[in-house]
């Protein structure tokens, strides 16, 4: 629990009988930082929240009723020392509440949320296109349409993979420790933004089936021709084939083209090896 160790004299007193005074000591107050800010209602971004406290309520509870998912969250402290997000809020602290730092490191120990064992995301519907394209540059990105918010929820939380979505109400349940409110609308901004957020090892380019996400294996031209175009087989010797779905990948034009999107947003020096063709390692 949150306790204050150096009460203020406001915070004396217990909630009690409604009269302004004591509605007055019966506040707590909380500091958003920087673009947590932007969550809260507007009349609130200008400066402290006082928030009356009237009834026993977690941290993560009042937080997120002023609108800010706990995912959001990389800080926490109340009067000065670190708080967690299950700590019941009381009248007189005072709450500093910070967003993250980018780059974000799922896989360390953090005060407010488990490491996960890897790198996984989980998109939902409403940036489905991210996950074709996190999928292009190697990561490992679930989708899945017919999930709703509690399975979605429920799958983040089994398979420690950090949720994508723009839905606050998504991010607010409990199960979901890992998530991201993307901010971008359109999909390569999202991956730029996504790509900032989070520290990834060097990335795989076109080591992983953009359709449904298995990771690619080499296969011999031998065993994939009858599934080739003939000017496929005439001028391409190198082949990855999906062990889920099948489909067989070689270097065309398009990795070129997808190589000059990857600069043009900043995000070629983040590849494993930047200057190879991905289909011929
Ligand atoms: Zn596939």
């Amino acid at each position: 629990m949150c306790e204050s160790s150096n009460p203020t004299k406001q915070a004396d007193t217990a909630p009690g009988r409604r009269c302004p005074e004591n509605k007055a000591r019966a506040a707590a107050v909380l500091v958003f930082h920087g673009e947590l800010k932007t969550l809260l209602r507007r009349p609130r971004r200008a400066g402290p929240v006082s928030y009356p406290v009237d009834r026993r309520a977690s941290i993560k509870d009042v937080v997120e009723s002023l609108g800010v998912p706990h995912t959001e969250i990389y800080g926490l402290q109340c009067n000065g020392r670190q708080a967690g997000l299950e700590d019941i809020l009381a009248p007189g602290q005072r709450l500093e509440i910070h967003p993250a730092v980018p780059p974000v490191e799922p896989l360390r120990d953090h005060p407010l949320r488990p490491a996960l064992p890897r790198l996984a995301f989980l998109v939902d519907e409403n940036v489905a296109r991210l996950a074709g394209l996190l999928r292009l540059v190697g990561l490992d990105a679930a989708y899945d349409r017919e999930l709703g918010d509690k399975d979605l929820a429920r799958l983040a939380h089994e398979e420690g993979r950090i949720l994508l979505t723009r839905d606050t109400a998504l991010l607010k349940r409990s199960l979901v420790t890992h998530g991201r409110l993307v901010r971008a609308a359109e999909p390569w901004d999202q991956l730029r933004e996504i790509l900032t957020f989070y520290r990834t090892a060097p990335l795989r380019l076109l080591s992983r089936c953009p359709r449904c996400n298995q990771l690619l294996a080499p296969v011999d031209k031998q065993d994939v021709l009858p599934l080739l175009e003939p000017k496929t087989k005439r001028y391409y010797r190198t082949f990855h084939q999906c062990p889920g779905c099948g489909r067989v990948y070689w270097r065309g034009s398009h990795v070129e083209k997808l190589m000059r999107r990857l600069s043009k947003y900043g995000l070629h020096a983040k590849l494993e090896n930047p200057d190879d063709n991905p289909y011929e390692r």
